[in-house]
């Protein structure tokens, strides 16, 4: 259903290999559970709780890129979706605000290209409040719980 692919805008992304209805999974993150201490600097690495992350698996899970307007999200976990039909070819990408809830997060620029970029990728805590709310749905399951309503 996927594959992985060099990006024009990153090294790589992954990309659907044929039509992909609304509400698919896509692909299921994985990787050695870490706590921030272990994880190393410029590797690859999803927060998944306060101070939990998952290194890299060295599969396709890595290589989703970031959007703004994001085709995909999470729901039930890990588990990545397809948020609208999705067609061949098209890169999938998620918005990485849905993880990273770290207060000292830099934020790093983004390139996204979608009408409603933000510019910055930050934090999720660092969003604004109308943002946090369209995202909540997608986010992971330790930002849904921690920022109800
Ligand atoms: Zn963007």
């Amino acid at each position: 259903m996927i594959y992985v692919k060099a990006s024009d805008q990153h090294g790589r992304g992954v990309f659907a290999d044929c039509d992909i209805p609304a509400g698919a999974v896509l692909v299921v993150f994985k990787g050695p559970l870490l706590r921030r201490e272990q994880v190393e600097p410029g590797s690859y690495h999803l927060q998944i709780g306060e101070d939990l992350y998952i290194g890299a698996s060295g599969e396709a899970d890595d290589y989703v890129n970031h959007s703004c307007e994001p085709n995909a999200g999470f729901r039930g976990g890990l588990a990545l979706c397809a948020l609208r039909p999705i067609r061949a070819g098209e890169e999938i990408a998620w918005d990485y605000s849905c993880a990273i809830d770290e207060e000292d997060f830099p934020g790093f620029p983004c390139a996204c290209g979608a009408a409603s970029c933000r510019g910055v990728v930050r934090s999720f805590r660092h969003l604004d409040p109308a943002t946090r709310a369209r995202l909540r749905p997608w986010a992971l399951p330790y930002l849904r719980d921690r920022y109800r309503g």
